[in-house]
C-alpha cells in the first residue's frame, strides 16, 4: 500500500511517501515546499515530481493519504477524512490557528487531486480518546464544558508508538499488541500484571503522558498545546488569573496577551536567550543564570508530571525519553531521573552518556523501572496508523 503523510503548516507543506505491508513499511520519497501562498499548486507539483522521478506512474498509484491532525470539535481518533472532519476541525479553528486550516483545506485539495485514494486522519487527541472524567474535566461552568473545554492530550502519534514499542522491549506482547491494534478494537483487558509507562516526548513541544496497558490515562497537556511543559516559545501551565491582571497591569490587549504567550513565553521566555535547548544549554555553561533557570524549570515541570502520573499508575515498569532532547539531552534525561532510587528509577549514567538518538536501556541492569530512550519517528507512526485502518 502506497501511503503519502502529508504535513501543512500554514505556508509550508511536507510529504513522506511509504509503501507499507504487514512487516512495517519503509520511506521511498520525501519532499516539501516553504513559504507556500497556494497548498493546491505544491500538492499537484509534488504529486509530478513523483511521477517525473519515476516514483510513481501515476497519482492513481497512491492508495491512502494520512494527515496529523491536531484538534477535532466533537471528532477524534484515527478516521476516513471527509467533511464531518473538515467540519470538526473548523469547529476548532480559534484554539488550533496555525494547524487547524492548512489541514481543513489540505483534505479538500487532496480530495481532488487524488480522487482515488482514500484519505485519513489521525488526530493527536486520539490516543485520549479513554481517559477518564476525573483527568479530563477542569472545574468550570457547565456552559465552557459544553462548548469543549475539557483536557485533550495531545502529541497522541508519539506517546502510543512508546506504548507499542516499551512493551515490546519490556517483553510485554500481549500489551504491545493491545496498544497496536487500539484505534481498531479500543482498550482490552490484560489478564495478569499490569504495565504501567510514562512516556516523556521532550522536544520543541513537550508532553508527558501516562500509560496503562497500552492505553493513555492522561497527559500533561490539557485543551490545547499550550500547556502542560514549558513550550519551546508557548507558556505551559499557568494560572488563568495571570492574564486578566496582565491585561489590566501591562495595558496590553487579549490579542497581545495572546501572542506574547504563545511568541514571546516558555524557554524562550525564560531564558531570553532562545527557543532552542542547544543554544540555551550552552548559554547556561557560560554561566547565563537566566538559561539555566529555564533549564531548572523544565526539568522541575518534568518531575511534577512524572511525580503525578507515577501515584495515578500506581507504580512503575517504564519510563521513556522521546523527540529532540528526549532522544538527545544526556543532561536533561540524568536530572529528570536524579535521586528517583526510592521509586525503582535507577539511570545507569555510562549508558545515558552514550546514548544520542538511538534506541536504547539507559537504566542500570537491576534497575525495577527500565528507562528507555526511543526515537520518534511521526510519519511513518502515521503511515502505520493509516494502513492499520485500511487493510
Ligand atoms: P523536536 O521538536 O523533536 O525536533 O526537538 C527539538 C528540540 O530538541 C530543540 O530544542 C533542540 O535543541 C533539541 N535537541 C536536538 N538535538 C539536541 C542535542 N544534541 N542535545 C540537546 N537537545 C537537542
Amino acid at each position: 500500500m502506497l501511503v503519502l503523510v502529508a504535513n501543512l503548516g500554514s505556508t509550508s507543506f511536507k510529504y513522506r511517501l511509504f509503501r507499507m505491508d504487514e512487516s512495517g513499511g519503509e520511506v521511498v520519497a520525501k519532499g516539501g515546499y516553504e513559504r507556500v501562498t497556494d497548498h493546491a499548486v505544491v500538492i499537484e507539483d509534488a504529486l509530478g515530481t513523483l511521477q517525473r522521478d519515476g516514483i510513481i506512474a501515476s497519482p492513481d498509484e497512491i492508495d491512502a493519504v494520512g494527515f496529523k491532525t491536531v484538534l477535532g470539535k466533537d471528532l477524534s481518533g484515527c478516521v476516513i477524512a471527509d467533511q464531518k472532519t473538515i467540519d470538526a476541525l473548523d469547529g476548532f479553528t480559534a484554539v488550533a490557528p496555525a494547524h487547524n486550516p492548512p489541514y481543513a483545506a489540505g483534505i479538500r485539495q487532496f480530495e481532488k487531486a487524488l480522487p482515488n485514494a482514500r484519505l485519513v486522519a489521525l488526530f493527536e487527541t486520539a490516543f485520549y480518546q479513554w481517559t477518564p472524567p476525573a483527568f479530563h474535566s477542569y472545574a468550570i461552568p457547565q456552559a465552557w464544558r459544553d462548548i469543549g473545554i475539557r483536557r485533550y492530550g495531545f502529541h497522541g502519534a508519539s506517546h502510543k508508538f512508546i506504548a507499542e514499542r516499551s512493551a515490546e522491549l519490556c517483553g510485554r506482547d500481549d500489551v504491545a499488541e493491545i496498544a497496536r491494534r487500539l484505534y481498531l478494537d479500543g482498550p482490552q483487558v490484560v489478564s495478569g500484571k499490569p504495565f504501567r509507562v510514562i512516556s516523556c516526548h521532550l522536544g520543541g513541544s513537550s508532553s508527558v503522558t501516562g500509560i496503562r496497558d497500552g492505553v493513555a490515562i492522561g497527559s500533561s497537556m490539557g485543551f490545547s498545546p499550550q500547556s502542560g511543559l514549558p513550550q519551546n516559545n508557548r507558556v505551559g501551565d499557568l494560572d488563568s488569573a495571570a492574564i486578566p491582571f496582565a491585561m489590566r497591569t501591562l495595558g496590553i490587549s487579549l490579542d497581545e496577551a495572546e501572542r506574547q504567550l504563545t511568541k514571546e513565553s516558555g524557554l524562550l521566555g525564560l531564558s531570553g536567550v532562545s527557543n532552542d535547548a542547544r543554544d540555551i544549554r550552552t548559554a547556561a555553561a557560560e554561566g547565563n543564570t537566566a538559561a539555566q533557570l529555564a533549564i531548572d524549570a523544565n526539568v522541575h515541570s518534568i518531575r511534577h508530571w512524572i511525580g503525578a502520573f507515577l501515584v495515578d499508575l500506581g507504580g512503575l515498569d517504564a519510563l521513556v525519553f522521546t523527540a529532540g532532547i528526549g532522544e538527545n539531552g544526556v543532561e536533561t534525561r540524568a536530572a529528570v531521573c536524579k535521586d528517583l532510587e526510592a521509586f525503582g528509577i535507577h539511570l545507569d549514567s555510562s549508558k545515558n552518556a552514550a546514548c544520542r538518538a538511538t534506541e536504547a536501556v539507559i537504566s542500570t541492569d537491576d534497575s525495577p523501572v527500565k528507562i528507555i530512550v526511543i526515537p520518534a519517528n511521526e510519519e511513518l507512526v502515521l503511515a502505520r496508523e493509516v494502513y492499520r485502518k485500511l487493510s
